[in-house]
C-alpha cells in the first residue's frame, strides 16, 4: 500500500469548487468522528498525529511555518514569548473550537502537536507543547500553547 504524503494529499483539482472547504467539515471529521471512533485517547492520538505531521513538514524556519499556518487558515497565530528553552504561542480564530461552545476541557491537541513538531524541524531540539488556554474548549480568547524547548 502506498502511504499518501503531504505533498499528494495538498495537490488539489476542483475547477468549480477551489481549494476552499467549510470549517464545519474539518471540526465534523476532527472532533466528532475522532472522538466517536477513539473515545477518551482521541486527545493523545490527535497530538501524536499532529506531531508526526509536523515533523514531516517542509519549514525551514519559523517564518515558513506561520505562512503555512496561513496559507491553511489553522487560525490567526502570535508568538508572544520566546527564548531558547520556551515558547508560547496563540492561535487566535482556532480553525478546530473558535465560536463554539465550551466543553470543559482543552480540545486542540492536534493543533498543539503540529505546533511542537514543526518547531522540532525548525530548532533540531526536542518541544513538548501544552494546550494552557482553548477557545471552545475552555473560553478563552486564544488557543495557547506553552512550548518546552530541550
Ligand atoms: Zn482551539
Amino acid at each position: 500500500m502506498k502511504p499518501i504524503d503531504l505533498s499528494n494529499a495538498l495537490k488539489i483539482n476542483r475547477p468549480e469548487l477551489g481549494d476552499l472547504s467549510g470549517v464545519g467539515l474539518y471540526r465534523l471529521l476532527r472532533l466528532v468522528a475522532w472522538e466517536d471512533i477513539m473515545g477518551p485517547g482521541a486527545s493523545a492520538i490527535s497530538y501524536h498525529a499532529g506531531k508526526k505531521l509536523g515533523n514531516k513538514l517542509d519549514v525551514k524556519s519559523l517564518d515558513d511555518f506561520l505562512v503555512l499556518c496561513e496559507e491553511l487558515k489553522i487560525g490567526i497565530i502570535k508568538i508572544p514569548k520566546m527564548t531558547n528553552t520556551h515558547i508560547h504561542v496563540d492561535i487566535y480564530e482556532c480553525i478546530t473550537c473558535s465560536g463554539m461552545d465550551p466543553v470543559g476541557r482543552p480540545i486542540c491537541h492536534f493543533e498543539g502537536g503540529l505546533i511542537a513538531g514543526a518547531l522540532e524541524v525548525i530548532t533540531g531540539k526536542s518541544v513538548k507543547a501544552k494546550e494552557v488556554s482553548c477557545i471552545g474548549g475552555l473560553g478563552d480568547k486564544t488557543c495557547g500553547y506553552d512550548l518546552d524547548l530541550k
